[in-house]
């Protein structure tokens, strides 16, 4: 097709217009999916004009050409076009290296031969309109030695749409596609150093304050057993009686700490493998009663289970944890002489264990992060009590594992109820 002087010069300012509007696009803050979508909008618009284009990139993880960005197609639809290396037109500009112009009759058709039939029929749906491509102009898109992928434009109108002199506009254009693609990537990169950063910072945060916690338990009992063990003091059977007593309530208080601690970490790293059994929740309740009642005198725990309480399929070494972790706190965060309350109720499709206590209570604001890893309530009253800010998230994790669900009610300075609930056992099958 020759062109007149007039039809060139409409084209070379389609093409200087298309250039202005690309780079007007690159200095706006889009995100790349947004940017490449204006890009081919207006190009499409000025070359030519390209009824449809897009940009496919090579995905590395599943080794195929997959679209970022379409104009003149059902973008939804063509999202599940994937094209393997040498595939259709995509392939071919890829492998060539340089822009191609593909609109000498048969061409097209012939670049399109070996495209898979899922693909084809995701082409055909997804393409606006009811006429075939017959011209085709594409180009790669890279940055310095990268190769991303390719930008192609189709026209429906006719064999001879795009010409030899679109070429290196349409390369120029797939340039800049590849430096903002480049640009994104960076900066997805720079992101990701700075979250790293982040993550690390909180990390030694972290580390900072529960070393502090595991070291006030330590402070005092070395303080107690080095008093004990002062010559010139002689004390008193009743004095050494208490400080005897104080240090293994330090002790044990160092002992619950490391356990959320290790729990944390085998829940964070196996994503609690739980081997399921049927079991009495009162049984177990009771057990975790005695086993607290040994080393601690100060609270009266009741344990009230009705006697129709039926047998739930549940991983009894990590339920008996729940157990300890909410009667721990149940006890640190009451007075001295409180009553904890352990009841078990039977619902239509679960059975529901609640615990409460008569302890300083939580706010409601505080109620909302309550489940957070690390999160412990900053007030006067809470904060003489040593702890991880881990009980509460493990035992979410466990009872959500078990397929049931944690939650709290509770008022300042009366007290805290948990509850939690575990779906019923399914029931044996019965036999013939
Ligand atoms: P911690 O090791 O700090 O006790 P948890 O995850 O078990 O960690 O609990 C998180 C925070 O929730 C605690 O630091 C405490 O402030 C608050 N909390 C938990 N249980 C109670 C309770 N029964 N009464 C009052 N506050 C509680």
């Amino acid at each position: 097709m020759v062109l007149t002087a007039d039809q060139t010069e409409i084209r070379l300012a389609g093409q200087m217009k298309a250039l202005v509007e690309v780079s007007k696009n690159l200095t706006l803050p889009l995100e790349l999916p947004e940017l490449l979508d204006n890009l081919l909008h207006t190009i499409s618009a000025v070359i030519s004009p390209a009824e449809a284009s897009a940009v496919m990139l090579w995905d590395q993880s599943s080794g195929l050409f997959r679209p970022v960005a379409a104009a003149g197609f059902d973008f939804q639809i063509l999202k599940q076009m994937g094209l393997r290396a040498g595939e259709s037109i995509t392939g071919k500009v890829f492998d060539s290296g340089r822009a191609c112009l593909l609109n000498r009759p048969g061409e097209l058709q012939r670049a399109m031969a070996d495209m898979r039939p899922a693909n084809r029929v995701v082409f055909a749906r997804a393409l606006n309109s009811a006429r075939e491509p017959v011209s085709a102009a594409g180009a790669p898109v890279s940055a310095g030695e990268q190769r991303y992928g390719v930008l192609i434009l189709l026209s429906m109108a006719g064999p001879a749409i795009f010409q030899e002199d679109d070429l290196p506009i349409v390369q120029t254009i797939a340039d800049l596609i590849g430096l903002a693609i480049d640009r994104a990537r960076l900066e997805a990169k720079a992101d990701a150093i700075q979250e790293a950063r982040e993550t690390e910072r909180l990390r030694a945060e972290l580390m900072a304050s529960l070393s502090h916690e595991l070291r006030m338990p330590l402070t005092a009992i070395k303080g107690y057993t080095s008093a004990l063990l002062m010559d010139d003091i002689d004390w008193e059977e009743q004095k050494k009686t208490e400080f005897l007593s104080r240090a293994l309530e330090e002790c044990d208080n160092m002992e619950v700490m490391i356990r959320d601690i290790l729990d944390s970490s085998i829940i964070d790293v196996s994503q609690l493998n739980l081997e399921m059994e049927p079991i009495r929740l009162q049984v177990l309740a009771r057990d975790v009663v005695a086993e607290i009642g040994r080393r601690v005198k100060t609270h009266r725990i009741i344990v009230d289970f009705p006697a129709d309480f039926p047998l739930v399929d549940a991983d009894p070494h990590w339920i008996k944890q729940v157990f300890r972790n909410i009667l721990d706190n149940a006890i640190k965060y009451s007075p001295d002489g409180g009553l904890i309350v352990l009841r078990g109720e039977v619902r239509a499709a679960d059975v529901v264990i609640r615990i409460a206590d008569q302890g300083i209570g939580i706010s409601p604001e505080d109620l909302i992060p309550l489940f957070e890893k690390f999160f412990r309530v900053r007030s006067a009253l809470h904060y003489h009590v040593s702890g991880t800010g881990l009980g509460l998230p493990n035992a979410r994790a466990i009872i959500e594992a078990h397929g049931g669900r944690i939650w709290v009610e509770s008022k300042v300075d009366q007290g805290t109820t948990v509850f939690f609930s575990i779906p019923k056992a399914a029931p044996l099958p019965v036999e013939d």
